[in-house]
């Protein structure tokens, strides 16, 4: 288990239990009086078929656990009150999901139900997304937040407005100056008081991978020129005091305390400007930011990893407003931060299997005589075989690997040009295997196939060469005897994870049991809840996984399912690209009682022929294991 680091990564929520399984304590450190849950179980539950008492659901399946959303949420709103408390802040942190991070219906509602206590409201960043938060918060706290941020035509502007006459506290974030004319005109039409706030582009730069949006070229936010316009023009049309708000988001994976503070630090100063200038400021809205450790290091190096705590980041956070409003006798603000990646990394795992790993053949060579397999050769590729030779009598690695690339290329050249055959060339590749294996060079690294879409579950391994850690979700008090590189369903050669934290190549991993295509290995994506739902495409046309929601309960099993859903079908994917599955299999029925064999004795007659077609459309694109693994376990 140590190999996986899931103590490093998966604290306080994932641990490996006596049996081998990774377990997940849902109530985080709180767990104490609750059984853990084991991963495996959850999954057998989940992809049992329905006649053994299980759910029958198809893998890649994510595993969703409310209550790690929930203690989240508890933990980020104690690190904030606790910071307050003990620095003697004056006022409160009140904080808001941004939706964009896991549009999830169920995951929202969990964050609006389980916050409302604490007044958490939701982020949103597009005309849909203000829609579901509208929705979503009509059940939550009246006090929450809706902070409306991205880029606003006049419908979004009219709908935040009107989320106002429906006593929702929405907050229009000017991203644009021109922004504003908008929102005057509007509510002026409309007769709608608006709350307006505006994203300040800051001069602090976040200078890592997700820092780009930040300093003074940043794509987002009004420089302190366009702010000051923005002010004066509220001001002549007699608006001033609905300017309340101020945002800044510097970039999500913020690295250090020190560099938050810096940027917090300066947006409090444009805050107490601005609460100077007659706005009537109440709320700092500090954006994103707050990182997740996801290799486990610690390093504020990484962009991987971070270099604080909660408790530390809340810190740093508070003081620096703290500071900045005292010596500028300005009220202390409300804060309010729009963390996503922090509240909902951890809740989801993603599980999927593999179904066959490419076998590490032992090598051979070939009946053909080395003697007349050298007299094939070219003088030069004879050359590099004598020096090849040579430098494996001396055991030098380096030389050998340069002169065995050099050797190989040369006999492809030579096959190319028609003077030396195919069964030469395979011979050549058994030589310089056996050579290998002499000298202990051989890439003992096997692909295992996943059933699963890179593209579509893990957007940014392929798009930003984000790594998530990776870990078999049962067999881990077995020494691995393998290491391999995981390479998924897709016609595509990007469809391979091939880099792991610790910055490894390849993965520890078990020898597969079944034959090719059984399944029963099952490996685990953790703390991506966050954005690699919402970014997923459907390359390849394999829509998302089967998702079930799991909450901690007392009983044999520690747990209950209380929501499952099956992935998209054939169907609905065809339809995400405007394909009509209806009209679809209606052409193909059609063309199989045109030509489909009624003669009765056709195993495959005309009507076998559409209940086959119909049933295609209505299952999930990815692999079926050909053996219920679960069933051996
Ligand atoms: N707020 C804004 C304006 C953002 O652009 C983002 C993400 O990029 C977030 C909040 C969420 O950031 P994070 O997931 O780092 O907390």
């Amino acid at each position: 288990a140590t190999l996986y680091k899931v103590h490093a990564w998966g604290g306080p929520y994932f641990a490996v239990n006596s049996s081998g399984n990774i377990t997940v304590q849902p109530h985080g450190s709180e767990t104490l009086s609750h059984q853990e849950i084991d991963l495996l179980k959850v999954v057998k539950k989940a992809s049992d078929p329905k006649s053994c008492g299980g759910l029958g659901l198809q893998l890649p399946l994510i595993v969703r656990f409310s209550d790690v959303l929930k203690n989240r949420l508890k933990s980020l709103q104690f690190a904030f009150d606790s910071a307050i408390h003990s620095l003697g802040f004056q006022s409160h942190y009140q904080g808001v999901y941004p939706v964009k991070c896991n549009q999830d219906r169920f995951v929202v509602e969990d964050i609006v139900s389980f916050g409302s206590s604490f007044r958490f409201g939701l982020e949103s960043g597009s005309k849909p997304e203000l829609l579901l938060a509208m929705s979503s918060l009509c059940k939550g706290s009246p006090e929450a937040f809706l902070v409306c941020n991205g880029f606003k035509d006049s419908e979004y502007i009219s709908l935040a407005l009107l989320g106002r006459k429906l006593e929702l506290n929405t907050v229009i974030v000017l991203e644009q100056e021109e922004e504003l004319d908008l929102v005057i005109e509007i509510s002026n039409k409309l007769c709608i008081r608006p709350v307006i706030g505006l994203r300040a582009k800051l001069r602090t730069k976040h200078g890592g991978h997700f820092g780009s949006t930040s300093g003074e070229k940043g794509k987002f936010g009004l420089t302190t020129t366009q702010i000051l316009k923005v002010v004066k023009k509220l001001e002549q049309v007699g608006m001033l005091d609905c300017l309340q708000l101020l945002h800044f988001h510097i970039g999500s994976q913020i690295p250090s305390t020190t560099l938050l503070a810096d940027g917090v630090r300066e947006a409090a100063q444009i805050y107490c400007e601005l609460a100077c200038l007659g706005a009537q400021m109440r709320v700092i809205d500090i954006g994103g930011g707050l990182g997740i450790d996801y290799d486990g290091s610690k390093s504020m190096e990484s962009d991987i990893s971070v270099g604080y705590s909660l408790e530390e980041y809340a810190a740093a956070v508070v003081q620096a407003v703290q500071y900045v409003c005292d010596r500028r006798s300005v009220k202390h603000p409300v804060i309010c931060s729009e963390s996503g990646r922090a509240i909902v990394s951890h809740h989801s795992v993603l599980i999927f299997e593999a179904m066959a790993a490419s076998a590490y053949a032992a090598p051979t060579f070939s009946t053909l005589g080395l003697q007349c397999l050298v007299e094939g050769l070219s003088e030069e590729a004879r050359a590099d075989y004598q020096n090849l030779s040579a430098v494996t009598m001396r055991g030098e690695y380096e030389t050998y690997v340069l002169y065995t690339d050099q050797f190989k290329q040369r006999c492809v050249e030579q096959f190319k040009q028609g003077t030396l055959g195919m069964e030469q060339l395979a011979a050549i590749d058994g030589l310089c295997d056996l050579i290998g294996k002499s000298i202990g060079t051989n890439d003992p690294v096997q692909t295992y196939h996943i059933n699963l879409s890179v593209f579509t579950s893990i957007p940014d391994f392929w798009g930003i060469e984000q790594m998530f850690p990776i870990a078999p979700i049962h067999r881990l008090d077995e020494k691995p005897t393998a290491r391999g590189i995981l390479s998924d369903l897709t016609c595509d050669s990007d469809g391979k994870i091939d880099k792991f934290i610790g910055g490894e190549s390849s993965l520890p991993l078990h020898e597969l049991k079944g034959g090719h295509g059984s399944g029963g290995y099952y490996l685990g994506m953790f703390l991506g809840g966050a954005y690699q739902e919402a970014l997923g495409g459907v390359h390849n046309l394999f829509g998302g996984p089967s998702v079930v929601h799991v909450l901690q309960r007392d009983g044999p099993h520690g747990f209950a399912v209380t929501h499952a859903a099956p992935g998209p079908s054939c169907g609905d994917v065809l339809r995400v690209v405007q394909h009509e599955p209806e009209i679809m299999f209606q052409t193909l029925k059609h063309r199989a009682e045109e030509f489909g064999d009624d003669d009765g004795n056709s195993v495959v007659n005309t009507a076998a022929l559409a209940t086959c077609l119909a049933h295609s459309f209505n299952k999930m694109p990815y692999l079926v294991a050909s053996s219920c693994g679960l069933n051996a376990i």
